[in-house]
């Protein structure tokens, strides 16, 4: 799993990498708020963990661009700060947790514990679980009970993205621009296509799991 560590307490932030790395996190740190907005931006990441007191830009202008920019992955952020006010603003700023200032690793292993479940479920690195469904990072294999079939990239790369977002819709523009990148000429049927390619394969493998056109808005993973 893929973890933006922005924290500019060097001490802190090598403390913090080498636990979550024990922890099979692949992490990223960077020491400002001008670096952590544009990592986030990469969108790569399935979870940052953000401090709000930074140099260049702080942690709260860097959630607020990230969520004006789409960006959904899930934040934690991180304060020497305990005041309701801040917590309020952190939430309502689109921040998914707060963890106040000093914490146990053991307790920010838990909230990313937590937080990341809300999504597909991460049985190790390798491994994405959804409803029936399991998807080999590896291998690109996505497997139901017995059944089992190997995704193309693209079609590994889509099924990824809604499985990080259930039950949410995800509009077709914002597919094209994850998948594909901003610059594509991929069009609206291109999308289609994969999405019925992902249906059949989601079919063959006899999962439960669909992938819901919602009319003139998008897909939604149910
Ligand atoms: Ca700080």
């Amino acid at each position: 799993m893929n973890l933006l560590l922005v924290e500019d307490e060097i001490q802190l932030s090598d403390a913090l990498s080498q636990i979550l790395i024990k922890n099979n996190y692949n992490v990223d740190a960077v020491f400002d708020g001008e670096d952590g907005l544009n990592y986030g931006l990469t969108d790569i990441y399935d979870v940052i963990v953000l401090d709000i007191m930074l140099p260049k830009l702080n942690g709260i202008n860097v959630l607020k661009n990230l969520r004006q920019n789409k960006i959904s992955t899930p934040i934690i952020l991180l304060t020497a700060k305990n005041s309701i006010e801040d917590k309020i603003i952190g939430l309502d700023s689109g921040a998914d947790d707060y963890l106040p200032k000093p914490f146990s690793p053991e307790e920010l292993l838990a909230r990313l514990r937590a937080i990341t479940r809300r999504n597909g479920n991460f049985i190790n690195e390798n491994i994405l679980e959804y409803q029936d469904i399991i998807l080999n990072l590896s291998s690109y294999e996505i497997s139901c009970k017995d059944n089992s079939i190997i995704l193309t990239s693209k079609e590994f790369d889509i099924i990824k993205y809604f499985i990080q977002r259930p039950k949410i819709i995800v509009n077709k523009d914002d597919l094209i621009s994850k998948i594909w990148g901003f610059d594509s000429d991929v069009e609206y049927n291109n999308v289609e296509v994969y999405i019925s390619f992902l249906r059949k394969k989601l079919a063959y493998i006899d999962s439960s799991v669909k992938i819901t056109t919602i009319r003139k808005v998008g897909y939604r993973l149910e």
